[in-house]
């Protein structure tokens, strides 16, 4: 990024609120049944009907808004937008416009070797969902028809806006992830971006320094349902690329929405920006406000669940480092996997260094989740404790955790079955170190010499003997005692 302009970025996140039925009608929300089967004269558009709102979907907007620190306004209205496109049946969505459910909040945003940074939320509302478009053919350029699908069509979603705040693709992906854990904690959305629960309109644009004008006066390009956090990421940095260059060659920035093309890492024209005038907004006739009591908010703010920030602080107070506790905040499932392990075996530390480094590794490869993981947080465990008791040395143990995950088994059953278990029998061990002495007269030598690795020599060696399974301190300590008793240093 050049000395001359500096990035301004805004996001706007569409989160699907997981309700059992959509915001105006009662049919189902699940996702993945076949096409226009979940449908009804409401979410169809049939004149005559009347919507209903959803009061499941207004508690998970609050308890939404309340998580990013907004200010949940006591009374908000429901506003039609329209406009005209095959998946939205009415020719207008409802949403809500001029009079928000919650304004004011921020998220904060990490970024590192930096202070922390707080990002503001303009605002949140509440809206339904349009339908699905299904193209026929590989791109929509060159689709030889197109399906509709109204499945989705009023499924509740919330709108989170940003203030353009943000100042770099990284500081987006940080806002994003941080956005996402907090919300995860809620047990509101799926929150996934490659099912479309969770999606993100990035609005960006360039200000030359020394710019004096207002931020919204800026030419700005929305990129459009990018579908993960790391083509966000992408579609911000192109973006920035393609108007430094457009503008270093004195061209405008034409204000416009533009996709993203995954497979070639780059934006593309879709259409010219709407203005809100566009879409003719205007109250909501079918619908009363939304008068939310006192006691309702009061009552959800006391219902609230950890959030990212006291989980934080909680696990800094239990001696967890920094780096691993945020990798244990961001993901609820891991989050969760932890607790119930230290609930069971209060050594913190030694449970998130193999959380965070073996059991990861493996559930990674084998594509499983920490809520799912062949190896539960029970038999982590039992796999430490048999650490503990001598049974099993550090190495033994991530030998017996890949197994148990290729057999289901416990790990009493690997160690029993595999005769895997420590050697600790100190008279055992001495017969080995006493041949392995014998066989290596020089080596002996050279370590009453004074070379200190001859001793590792030996120690292999005992290792070797015993498969591995030798308690390797105390085979330290019987070649030392023995060399002592039985040789001499040579005169
Ligand atoms: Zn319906």
């Amino acid at each position: 990024m050049s000395q001359d302009y500096e990035v301004i970025i805004g996001l706007e996140v569409h989160v699907e609120l997981k309700t059992a039925s959509k915001l105006f009608c009662g049919c189902s929300t699940e996702f993945g049944a076949d096409p226009n089967t979940h449908t009804c004269p409401v979410c169809l558009g049939m004149p005559g009907v009347l919507p209903v709102v959803n009061g499941e979907a207004v508690r998970m907007a609050v308890r939404s808004a309340l998580a990013l620190n907004c200010t949940v306004h006591p009374q908000s209205k429901f506003d039609r937008k329209q406009y005209f496109y095959p998946d939205l049946p009415k020719a207008y969505q409802i949403s809500q416009y001029d009079q928000p459910l919650a304004e004011f909040g921020w998220v904060v945003i990490r970024p590192e070797g930096q202070e922390p940074r707080k990002i503001s939320i303009r605002r949140i509302h509440v809206e339904e969902d349009a339908g699905k478009l299904n193209h026929l053919g590989q791109r929509l350029g060159d689709a030889t028809g197109s399906l509709v699908d109204l499945n989705r069509a009023g499924v509740p979603l919330i709108e989170i806006v940003s203030e353009p705040d943000l100042r770099s693709a990284e500081e987006a992906r940080l806002y994003l992830i941080e956005l996402r854990a907090s919300l995860s904690y809620l047990d509101v959305s799926d929150l996934r971006m490659e099912e479309g629960s969770m999606r993100c309109d990035a609005n960006v644009s360039l200000r030359p320094r020394g710019y004096q004008g207002s931020l919204e006066d800026l030419p700005r390009v929305e990129i459009k349902n990018v579908n993960s956090i790391r083509n966000v990421q992408r579609g911000i940095d192109y973006e920035v690329m393609r108007q430094e260059q457009l503008m270093s060659q004195g061209e405008r920035i034409v204000k416009e929405t533009r996709g993203f093309d995954d497979a070639q890492g780059r934006t593309y024209s879709q259409r010219s920006k709407e203005e809100a005038n566009d879409y003719r907004y205007f109250p909501e006739p079918d619908l009363p406000p939304l008068i939310l009591e006192q006691g309702f908010i009061e009552q959800i703010k006391n219902s609230m669940p950890a959030l990212p920030d006291a989980i934080r602080e909680d696990l800094r107070a239990r001696g967890i480092p920094a780096k691993d506790a945020e990798v244990l905040v961001l993901d609820r499932e891991a989050y969760e996997y932890w607790l119930e392990a230290v609930a069971l075996y209060p050594h913190e530390r030694t449970v998130t260094n193999w959380m965070l480094s073996d059991l990861a590794r493996l559930v990674n490869v084998r594509g499983e989740s920490y809520r799912r993981a062949t190896v539960g947080p029970s038999q982590l465990v039992g796999l430490l404790k048999l650490i503990d008791s001598g049974t099993l040395s550090g190495r033994m143990a991530k030998d017996v955790l890949e197994a148990m995950f290729e057999t289901q088994q416990s790990p009493e059953a690997i160690v029993k079955e595999k005769g895997l278990s420590q050697i600790t029998d100190e008279g055992a061990i001495g017969e080995v170190v006493r041949s392995v002495l014998q066989a290596n007269p020089s080596v002996v030598d050279d370590y009453l010499s004074g070379k200190e690795k001859a001793l590792a020599f030996l120690v292999g060696q005992v290792m070797k003997a015993t498969r591995g399974q030798a308690k390797p301190d105390l085979v330290n300590r019987l070649l030392k005692e023995s060399i002592a008793r039985d040789y001499r240093a040579p005169c």
